[in-house]
């Protein structure tokens, strides 16, 4: 797409910005709501166009169609009630001695142009209208989307039904824009003086250079980015003992659905070396050889995952298999590796993450091995034990560790599958994503966009209505330290 084009595109959202910062959240819940509205429009040909660029199954892309229109619904419920502002009401003490206090009220307002780019393997939920752009949308700030090519079509459509839903709904124009391109054009935005932060899910890599781009600018502006993650699973004695089976197949399957293309895939599973880890291995094995291989999201994807398991091989690590062998250049065949502790700990290039149908079992020769193990990993989006109470009961450090390194932590469970919830944590310490205090997921993610203004002795009548006496809006606000809903 050419400069001029793009250009246009984000001097119309500047514009936009001036009038859509000042939009009620009722004003933006219809427009989110509709934005829904219209994607659901565009039917089955939707659906079709994104099997055909993606390779996803229709049942699958249905269902993350329903996400979407979900995430979009919550963001809308959210700034419609209002309280996201964080209002702070601290009223005027003009009797304190020895000096008056005066009157300071803090709510979030809208940072300004956010810019989006998404991950080829979520073409809706972290695509174009994705969780970043509803998020955006939702606190006030226009949003400029560097479409993804391996899904160029589908992210028109959705693009398409996003202005849409703008024009009906009164929305300033310029509120949201899409720009098609590749690497240039991205980091063209990322550069330009308007855009005021930005939003990433994908690579490591990519999400890195945004990142320093975005700090190297004259004036840096932050980049929320969702990057890879490996997903470590602890295997403890008792509950390997007791259920090692069973859990093994839970994990072959959550290692290799969707073709193993989840940013939480369990790529990583660490446990102390014995007959019942043995037995884990066998069965783990068993269910990956009964793992079929699978047309891959494009060839990018295949290419990278097939340079990943050549590095894993590289390594000369205890055991390395794949299964269902394709010859076709686009499928992921299911593989794992095992390796040990004491290797694991020596060599970085097995902690990267291989993303694709791919697991690696670290066999640690003791505890104390296990502990250095889950010391030396980087940030995790998820973390998960597979722990009895004894377990838990006995490794109260190995438990601290594991959690300091993670956004979710998950006792029993896979961590694919993340519960659209207010309460989940998608994010977490570097390099999982670039800022671990904020998460991509749930209603929360609109503090990303947001920056909490003080204003200091202005009169009732000028200030914004959220931080009025008479509280027209209703909402919940922290006045002289008491949360309320009360007038002041
Ligand atoms: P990707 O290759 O990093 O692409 C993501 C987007 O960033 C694309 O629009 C891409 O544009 C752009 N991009 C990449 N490198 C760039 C650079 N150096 N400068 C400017 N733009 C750049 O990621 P992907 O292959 O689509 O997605 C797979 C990865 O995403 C996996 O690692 C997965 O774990 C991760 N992921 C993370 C989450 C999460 O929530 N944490 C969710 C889903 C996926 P071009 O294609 O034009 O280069």
């Amino acid at each position: 797409m050419d400069k001029s084009s793009i250009n246009n595109a984000l001097k119309q959202a500047d514009k936009a910005f001036k009038t859509y910062r000042f939009t009620t959240g009722k004003q933006r819940a219809t427009f989110l709501k509709a934005i829904g509205e219209e994607i659901m429009a565009l039917g089955d040909a939707l659906i079709e166009t994104t099997s055909r660029e993606t390779n996803l199954p229709t049942a699958r892309l249905v269902g993350e169609r329903g996400r979407t229109i979900l995430q979009l619904t919550q963001f809308a419920n959210f700034v419609e009630e209002g309280s996201w502002v964080d209002a702070i009401i601290d009223t005027a003490q003009p009797d304190r001695q020895p000096l008056p206090k005066v009157d300071i009220r803090k709510m979030n307002v809208p940072l300004g142009t956010v810019a989006v780019f998404g991950s080829s393997n979520f073409p809706f939920a972290y695509s174009t209208a994705g969780g970043d752009t509803a998020s955006a949308l939702a606190t006030g700030c226009p949003v400029i989307v560097k479409g993804h090519p391996a899904h160029a079509e589908t992210s028109r459509m959705v693009a398409s039904a996003i202005l849409k839903a703008a024009k009906r709904t009164g929305m300033p124009e310029g509120v949201f824009a899409h720009i098609e391109g590749g690497i240039e054009e991205g980091v063209y935005v990322v550069k330009h003086p308007t855009v005021k932060a930005v939003g990433f899910t994908g690579s490591l890599v990519g999400g890195k250079a945004l990142f320093d781009i975005a700090n190297k600018r004259k004036v840096p502006i932050p980049v929320f980015a969702e990057m890879g993650s490996t997903n470590p699973v602890f295997l403890f004695e008792n509950a390997l003992t007791l259920r090692g089976s069973a859990m093994a197949t839970q994990l072959a399957d959550s290692a290799t659905l969707g073709v193993g293309q989840f940013c939480t895939k369990p790529g990583l599973m660490i446990g102390v070396d014995s007959p019942a880890l043995d037995g884990f291995i066998n069965n783990l094995r068993n269910n990956m050889a009964a793992k079929t291989a699978a047309p891959l999201l494009h060839q990018g994807i295949a290419n990278n995952f097939k340079k990943g398991l050549q590095n894993i091989e590289n390594q000369h690590i205890t055991e390395f298999k794949t299964f269902a062998k394709s010859d076709k250049p686009i499928d992921g065949v299911p593989s794992m590796g095992i390796t040990t502790g004491q290797a694991f700990l020596k060599n970085k290039a097995l902690h990267q993450e291989v993303f694709g149908p791919f697991a690696l079992v670290i066999k640690c020769k003791d505890k104390a091995e296990m502990k250095r193990v889950a010391d030396s990993l980087e940030g995790q989006l998820t973390s998960s034990l597979m722990a009895e109470p004894e377990d838990i009961k006995k490794n109260k450090d190995l438990l601290a560790i594991i959690s300091d390194k993670c956004g979710r932590f998950i006792l029993n469970g896979v961590p694919t599958g993340v519960e659209v919830t207010d309460a989940m944590q998608h994010g977490g310490p570097y390099p999982a994503s670039t800022d671990s205090r904020y998460s991509s997921v749930s209603v929360d993610a609109v503090y990303r966009w947001v920056r909490p203004l003080s204003y200091q002795s202005f009169s009732n009548d000028i200030l914004p209505n959220e931080l009025k006496n008479e509280n027209p809006l209703s909402i919940l606000r922290r006045v002289n330290g008491v949360l309320t809903k009360e007038k002041v």
